[in-house]
């Protein structure tokens, strides 16, 4: 479907945006986000779904913090 041109698509399962950042997996298994799974060592993400990564990463440290 996509060109080969150089662009990555978003390694959510289901997601085909432009990538923004690359964060390694496993840090994204520990969050809600679907990988593709061809999607072995390092997640692309939108802009969208780092945001939603960086989101819920945060809400943890904030659970953890907080020592509930
Ligand atoms: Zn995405």
């Amino acid at each position: 479907m996509a060109a080969d041109s150089g662009v990555k698509t978003c390694d959510v399962s289901g997601c085909s945006k432009e990538t923004e950042r690359s964060i390694s997996v496993k840090q994204v298994k520990g969050s809600n986000l679907t990988l593709k799974p061809e999607c072995v060592r390092s997640a692309h993400l939108c802009k969208d779904h780092y945001r939603e990564f960086k989101k819920e990463t945060k809400k943890d440290r904030k659970l953890e913090h907080l020592g509930y």
